[in-house]
């Protein structure tokens, strides 16, 4: 048996709906770069009064690049991950994304302690990483915004790794072929 949480089930679909909708209200609708530290450090404290925003130094994090504690609306971003990701380096843009989702989705009661027997595997849409993963790329690099885009343009524009656009491209693309089936 191993022990692992289990979010609530959320799919592609539900994820990308609910980045849209942020988006929106946001005022970053169609925009390709997301300011993501702009929506960390102004746009949500407005939203969620007590929300905390904190870079904390590397020795205090260790080999974590971040962390949410969504009961107190609490993010932690490491140091070198926040340096980096205010010079606009993707992947660590794409951290804060990450633990924004958690922010979002996981509150206590979406997340449940289970317990897997050896055969036994999580499917991805109720393992509340490859959820934060899914709600990171969608905020960062929309499908609804980069159907038909180069890999390297979703890259340059959303300010993403190259990976991380080839991961939203195939996204919008599966995306795309769902609705026209
Ligand atoms: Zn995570």
């Amino acid at each position: 048996m191993t022990n692992c949480y289990r979010a609530t089930p959320l799919s592609r679909d539900d994820i990308s709906k609910a980045v849209h909708t942020i988006r929106k209200h946001a005022g970053f609708e169609n925009e390709l770069y997301f300011p993501i530290l702009h929506f960390v450090e102004i746009i949500l404290p407005l939203v969620i009064p007590d929300f905390q925003f904190e870079v904390v130094p590397v020795i205090e994090l260790g080999n974590k690049h971040g962390e949410t504690i969504p009961t107190e609306n609490l993010i932690r971003i490491r140091e070198d991950v926040y340096c980096r990701a205010s010079e606009g380096e993707g992947r660590d843009r794409l951290t804060i994304a990450h633990e924004v989702g958690h922010l979002f989705f996981h509150e206590n009661e979406s997340i449940a302690l289970c317990r897997l027997a050896p055969d036994q595997k999580l499917k991805p849409y109720e393992d509340p990483e490859w959820q934060a993963n899914a709600f990171g790329g969608e905020l960062l690099a929309p499908s609804y915004l980069i159907s038909g885009m180069s890999v390297d343009e979703v890259s340059r524009k959303c300010g993403v790794s190259t990976c991380a656009a080839q991961v939203q491209l195939k996204a919008a693309c599966q995306k795309k072929q769902r609705y026209s089936a």
